[in-house]
C-alpha cells in the first residue's frame, strides 16, 4: 500500500477527527477470504481514523432484485428458494468470517432481516407488481446485511468496528430508487452520529447504497450508489480523503471487459472523472465526484486485490499533461425524436420538459433546431405515455437499442485533430452525432449498440496503445498522453 497515500495532509475543517473513508464494493466483499483482504488494508490506515461504507456481498443486489421481479410475476416459490440461497451464504459468509463466538450476536438480527425480507416477497406478490417504493425496501437488504456482518467480522480480527444504520442517518428525497439526500438534515444527522464514535478511536461501518425518507420510508441511491454514499459521508466529515476499493486497478483508459488492454489512469481532475462517470464508466455512481469536490477531498479509487497498487488519485488539480485520459461508452441509450406541431416556443418547450419530469426522466440534450428536439434518454418505459401526453403539440419517436461513446479528458476538445481521427478511422460507421455540449472535456457520439465494444476497442488502439509504444506509459509515469498536448 502506498506510503505516500497514507501521509496525505489533513483538509482542515470543523469535524473534530477527519477521518479517512474506505468504500468496499461487492467483489472487495463477496466472502470471508475477500473480508479477511479488506481487514488487512484497514489495518494499514488505523492512524487515518478509518470510516467503512459496506456495499452488499458482490451479486446480491442483482438477485434481490430477481427475486422481487419472480415475486411481482406470480412466481413467489422460486423467489423464496433464491431467498432461502442467499440466507444460506449470508450465515456462513458470517460464521466464517466473524467466527462461531461472534457469529451468536448476528444470528438473529440475520434471522429478523430475512424473515422481513420473506414478507416482503409475500406483499409483492400480492401487488402483483415491484413498485419503486418496495424495490428500494427489498434491494437495500444487501447493504443492512454485509453492514452488520462487516464490524463482526472486523471485531473477530482484533479491530474495534460498530454498525451504523445509514437509513438512520443518510436522509433523502422520496424519488424511489434514485433517490438524492437532504443535505442539511443528513450532514447533521451524520455527524452527530458518526463524529462521537469516531473520537473514542471506533471503526464505524455503515452501509453504502442506502436511506430512508424524513418519514423513514427506505430508499437506494441508485445502482451502483454505495461510491455516492462514501463521498457524501467523506463531504459531511471533512474525510481527508476517500477511498473507493474495487476490482480493478484504478480508472483504466476503458473498460477491461470491453478492452484487456485498457491500462491504470494514476490521476485525474475532479471534472474529469465526473464526466467519465457520468458517461457510463462503471467504477464509479455519477454521482460520486460533486459532494467530495466540493470539499475537494482527495478520492482515490483502488484494488483490494492488489492493495500495493498505487491506484487512481481524483483531484483538483492532477498536474499531468494528458490529452486525453479515457474511453466510455454508456449502452442501452434511447434517442427521442420530439417535432413541434408548429414550432418550439418556449412555453412548448417548457411542457415538454414538464412531462419528461413528470415521469421522472433525467435528459440530455443532443441537439435543438427550431422545430426539433432530440434527446437522450436511458429507458423507452414511459415514453408511449409521454408520446400521448405530448399529442397535438409535438410528435414524439424514439430509437432504442444506442450506445453513447465518450472521449474524456480535460484538453480533449481543444485539439481539433481528435475528432477528425475519429471521423477518419470511423468512416465505415455511422456516427449519429458528435454531441457539442459546453465541456470542453469530452466528446461523444452515439452509435448502434451493437457496434460499440468494437468501436471502443478501435478508439483505444488508435488513441492509447500505439502511444504505449512510443512514450513506454507503462512505467506509469508518463501516462496514456503525450506530453506537451500536441496530436499528429
Ligand atoms: P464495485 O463492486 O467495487 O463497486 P463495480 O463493478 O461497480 O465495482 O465497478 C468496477 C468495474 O467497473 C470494473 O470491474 C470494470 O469492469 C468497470 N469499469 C468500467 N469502466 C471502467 C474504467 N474506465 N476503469 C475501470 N473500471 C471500469
Ligand atoms: N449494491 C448496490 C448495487 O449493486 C450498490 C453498490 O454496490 O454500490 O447497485
Ligand atoms: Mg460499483
Amino acid at each position: 500500500m502506498s506510503e505516500a497515500a497514507e501521509q496525505q495532509p489533513a483538509q482542515s475543517g470543523p469535524a473534530a477527527v477527519q477521518p479517512v473513508v474506505m468504500k468496499f464494493g461487492g467483489t472487495s466483499l463477496e466472502d470471508a477470504a475477500a473480508i479477511r483482504r479488506a481487514i488487512r488494508i484497514v489495518k494499514h490506515r488505523l492512524r487515518s481514523r478509518p470510516l467503512i461504507i459496506a456495499s452488499a456481498f458482490a451479486e446480491v443486489t442483482d438477485q434481490l432484485l430477481a427475486a422481487g421481479k419472480a415475486a411481482a410475476q406470480g412466481e413467489l416459490h422460486a423467489a423464496r428458494v433464491s431467498l432461502e440461497e442467499l440466507q444460506r451464504r449470508h450465515e456462513q459468509v458470517a460464521l466464517d468470517a466473524a467466527g462461531p463466538e461472534l457469529y451468536e450476536s448476528l444470528r438473529l438480527p440475520l434471522q429478523s432481516e430475512f424473515q422481513q425480507l420473506d414478507l416482503l416477497l409475500g406483499s409483492i406478490a400480492s401487488a402483483g407488481e415491484l413498485t419503486p417504493r418496495f424495490q428500494d425496501q427489498l434491494l437495500g437488504a444487501g447493504e443492512c446485511l454485509s453492514s452488520r456482518i462487516v464490524p463482526a467480522a472486523f471485531a473477530q480480527a482484533g479491530l474495534d468496528a460498530v454498525w451504523v444504520d445509514a437509513r438512520a442517518c443518510l436522509v433523502t428525497d422520496a424519488a424511489h430508487t434514485q433517490a438524492t439526500p437532504l443535505w442539511e438534515e443528513t450532514n447533521r444527522r451524520l455527524q452527530s452520529a458518526l463524529a462521537p464514535l469516531l473520537s473514542e478511536g471506533k471503526i464505524p461501518v455503515l452501509g453504502g447504497f442506502i436511506g430512508a425518507t424524513s418519514d423513514s420510508i427506505p430508499t437506494t441511491l441508485g445502482r451502483g450508489g454505495s461510491d455516492f454514499t462514501a463521498s457524501i459521508v467523506g463531504a459531511a466529515l471533512h474525510a481527508s480523503r476517500i477511498e473507493i476499493w474495487t476490482d480493478v486497478d484504478g480508472i483504466l483508459t476503458t473498460d477491461p471487459k470491453l478492452c484487456p488492454e485498457a491500462r491504470r489512469v494514476p490521476s485525474m481532475s475532479f471534472e474529469e472523472a465526473a464526466d467519465l462517470a457520468y458517461f457510463g464508466a462503471k467504477v464509479l455512481h455519477p454521482a460520486t465526484i460533486a459532494p467530495a469536490m466540493r470539499k475537494n477531498i482527495p478520492v482515490f479509487v483502488l484494488n483490494s486485490r492488489n492493495p500495493e497498487g498505487k491506484g487512481t488519485e481524483i483531484v483538483a488539480h492532477p498536474g499531468d499533461e494528458c490529452v486525453m485520459k479515457a474511453i466510455t461508452a454508456k449502452m442501452g441509450v434511447t434517442v427521442v425524436d420530439v417535432e413541434a406541431v408548429r414550432w418550439l416556443a418556449p412555453e412548448i418547450l417548457r411542457e415538454i420538459f414538464e412531462v419528461f419530469e413528470r415521469h421522472q426522466y433525467s435528459l440530455d440534450l443532443l441537439s435543438a433546431s427550431r422545430g426539433s428536439l432530440s434527446l437522450l434518454v436511458t429507458s423507452s418505459d414511459a415514453l408511449p405515455k409521454i408520446a400521448e401526453e405530448l399529442k397535438g403539440l409535438a410528435n414524439v419517436r424514439w430509437e432504442n437499442h444506442k450506445a453513447l461513446v465518450c472521449l474524456v479528458g480535460e484538453k480533449v476538445r481543444r485539439q481539433p485533430e481528435i475528432a477528425s481521427q475519429v471521423f477518419r478511422a470511423l468512416s465505415d460507421v455511422d456516427l449519429r452525432m458528435i454531441c457539442q455540449g459546453a465541456s470542453e472535456r469530452n466528446i461523444s457520439f452515439l452509435v448502434a449498440e451493437s457496434q460499440a465494444e468494437d468501436l471502443v476497442r478501435r478508439l483505444h488502439r488508435l488513441f492509447f496503445q500505439s502511444r504505449f509504444d512510443r512514450y513506454s506509459i507503462s512505467s506509469a509515469s508518463q501516462p496514456m498522453c503525450q506530453a506537451g498536448g500536441s496530436w499528429q
